[in-house]
């Protein structure tokens, strides 16, 4: 169950007459709201209170507790400021701006809905990383959202506080929601522009992560905007998650349970800023947010990967590699013949001599051609095996052996006939292909195809 702790403060600044914003503190109803009210004389004030004063009633009449009650509930708010502004005539054309923070659903669903009007803001420092959740209903806000307006122009821009939207204007008004998982740690700021034109982000930031205690922290960032010349009321509501029913800590040993995923160690533990804050788990950051979404989808439970995608690639890969290297080998060892002995007689092999690997070679042709019927000194290289590019090849080589033995005979016995040459040796072919490129051993024993 979530747990939250709020601390609030405002102050009317150095500058104004009186002090048009409102704060909203409702730990029982877990509702917190800050409101920016403007109008004449005692207007601003009237209209404030009675948004956040309306907020609180129709929260605590809500049927549902649903982030859509309260947007409902921020509806009704504008309509009670409108009919309130309608039924007094000094009170005509007042308006308030609105923002509120609530605690939603039951159990593991539990959300922070964050509703929003106008120019007041709400942040949410986690992981000591500020965040704006918020967008102004301002005109500078939308010129620079349109990229008519360069962003560091909009804070010195004449029409700076005029507002697009606003409560208690018009009967109805559009109302922007945001949720938000709340995790142990996590520290919504809440306030009114008299804040923010004061004081840089990155100094509400610095104090955010230093005060522990919400509303010593929230002090001191008035204190701060008054400092840097209070030139408008200026209201601060800090609500920090206090418990979150160990979401943090199921979703970051979900986070470590997934493989190949590296998140900085030290997130949220941002050293010296953060000492002063209370030590709790690591909440996600806005990298991890898809993955909590994820988490909360599948009921909180980390369901255990144990083949991701990444690690099924990499075999896959790793496979195919396999394959094209032994096809390659498979070619080297095939892609050739040679002319070798067996049984007394000259046989064509298809691979290579002893062969590759699991590649043995295969008898392609038995020539017909015996031992007897080549010279003797190419006996010993034809026991090694006498490699050509193919099986015409091979032929040739085996018909230039016979005719050779042929030509020595008829010159040294001319009696001798050798004209029986074996049918499958064609004798047409006149180009020698004796090869060189198979030296024999001179000692051990031949090579045997055999295979
Ligand atoms: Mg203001």
């Amino acid at each position: 169950m979530t747990v939250l702790r709020a601390g609030g403060a405002t102050d009317i600044g150095l500058v104004r007459a009186n002090n048009q914003d409102s704060l909203l503190s409702a730990d029982s109803v877990s509702l917190f709201a800050v409101a920016d009210g403007m109008g004449g004389h005692a207007a601003g004030e009237v209209a404030s209170e009675t948004a956040v004063n309306a907020l609180k009633a129709a929260w605590a009449a809500a049927g549902g507790r649903g982030p859509e009650a309260l947007v409902e509930a921020a509806r009704e708010a504008n309509r009670e400021v409108w009919r309130t502004a309608q039924a007094t005539p000094g009170l005509r054309g007042m308006g308030t701006t609105l923002v509120a923070v609530a605690l939603t659903g039951e159990g593991d669903s539990e959300e922070l809905a964050v509703v929003h009007v106008g120019d007041s803001r709400v942040y949410l420092l986690r992981g000591g990383e500020l965040e704006q959740l918020t967008v102004d209903h301002s005109l500078v806000a939308e010129l620079v959202a349109e990229g008519k307006l360069p962003a560091d122009e909009a804070e010195f821009h004449p029409q700076r506080h005029v507002l697009t939207r606003a409560l208690g204007v018009d009967a109805e008004v559009p109302v922007d929601l945001v949720t938000v998982t709340p995790f142990r740690g996590d520290r919504l700021l809440l306030c009114s522009d008299g804040l923010i034109r004061e004081v840089s982000d990155a100094q509400v930031a610095s104090i955010l992560r230093r005060l522990a205690d919400p509303s010593e922290a929230a002090k001191e960032l008035v204190a701060e905007a008054r400092l840097r010349g209070g030139n408008d009321n200026i209201t601060v509501l800090i609500v920090d998650v206090v418990d979150d029913g160990d979401k943090a800590a199921k979703a970051s040993a979900a986070l470590a349970a997934e493989p190949g995923l590296v998140f900085p160690p030290d997130l949220g533990t941002d050293a010296g800023d953060t000492t002063a804050l209370p030590a709790v788990p690591a909440a996600p950051n806005r990298l991890q947010r898809r993955r909590e979404a994820r988490l909360a989808a599948s009921g909180g439970r980390p369901k255990a990967r144990l083949v991701t995608v990444r690690v099924v690639g990499f075999f896959v890969l790793l496979v195919l590699i396999l394959v094209a290297a032994a096809a390659g080998l498979g070619w080297y060892a095939r892609s050739t013949y040679y002319v070798s002995v067996a049984g007394g007689q000259l046989t064509v092999y298809k691979g290579r001599p002893g062969g590759v690997l699991w590649f043995k070679p295969t008898v392609a042709e038995r020539t017909g051609v015996t031992t007897t019927q080549v010279e003797a000194r190419h006996l010993q290289e034809l026991q090694a095996g006498v490699q050509e590019s193919s099986l015409g090849a091979a032929r040739s080589y085996v018909s230039n052996l016979t005719q050779e033995y042929a030509a020595a005979q008829g010159a040294s016995s001319p009696t001798t006939s050798t004209t029986s040459t074996p049918a499958t040796v064609p004798t047409t072919t006149t180009t020698p292909q004796a090869s060189t490129t198979a030296p024999a051993p001179t000692t051990g024993p031949p090579a045997s195809p055999a295979g």
